[in-house]
């Protein structure tokens, strides 16, 4: 592609005492992409990840966003700077409804937002994507591939530019691999987003 990386990493690296997880690792993604990174469990996917959200500081190497360099120092400044994580741990409060859920957490500051708020700030976000998950029961009552959605949805909260799903498929059943991957799909297409999409093995 010829236009400039939405996001950049040049030699990322990271340490966990004298172990080295992510070994000067050279990565780039553009708008209206999916790049899939692919390795087996401990190859270091999730930490190079957690760099780019600020949950891990960066060791080594240097990380762009929109041609600035950059150095998120926690998850809350790398939302706001457009980059949204569904993690690879279930991330949601069981006798919250997905409506709650998806504003948990995202209106720093302000304290809480009403019931009606978020249901209304939640259906507008499913809207966008097209989906039909009901917002309004205990996110405890839903199959996990629903869960995950509503994570998805939380991560839409903040309009990000760069989505990234950490192994997103596997906690789904067989049946639910290839609807969900469309629906990757049809998100890229449909907004101005790059995915970056985490797996231990070659969906397709
Ligand atoms: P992947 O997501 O590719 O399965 P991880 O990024 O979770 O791999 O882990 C990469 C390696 O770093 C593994 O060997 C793991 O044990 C180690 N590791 C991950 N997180 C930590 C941590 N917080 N402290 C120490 N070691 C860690
Ligand atoms: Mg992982």
């Amino acid at each position: 592609m010829s236009n400039e990386a939405i996001l950049r990493f040049n030699g990322a690296t990271k340490r966990f005492g004298s172990f080295v997880a992510v070994d000067h690792v050279d990565f780039e993604v553009h708008n209206k992409e999916i790049v899939a990174i692919i390795g087996e469990n401990g190859a270091g996917k999730s930490t190079f990840c957690k760099m780019l959200t600020g949950v891990y500081p960066i060791d080594d190497g240097e990380m762009y966003f929109e041609g600035k360099k950059v150095a998120y120092k926690n998850t809350t400044e790398s939302m706001r700077a457009g980059i949204s994580m569904v993690y690879q741990e279930r991330n949601l409060v069981g006798m919250l409804t997905g409506a709650q859920n998806i504003c948990l957490g995202n209106e720093p500051g302000k304290g809480f937002i009403s019931e009606r708020e978020s249901f209304e700030k939640a259906m507008a976000i499913r809207d966008r994507l097209h989906l039909t998950i009901p917002l309004d029961v205990p996110v405890s009552e839903l199959g996990a591939g629903e869960q995950q959605l509503i994570e998805i949805m939380r991560a839409f909260y903040t309009n990000p530019k760069v989505l990234i799903l950490d192994e997103p498929t596997a906690s789904l059943g067989e049946g639910e691999i290839e609807p969900f991957l469309d629906f990757v799909k049809t998100i890229r297409n449909s907004m101005d987003i790059a995915v970056i999409f985490i797996s231990h093995k070659i969906e397709e």
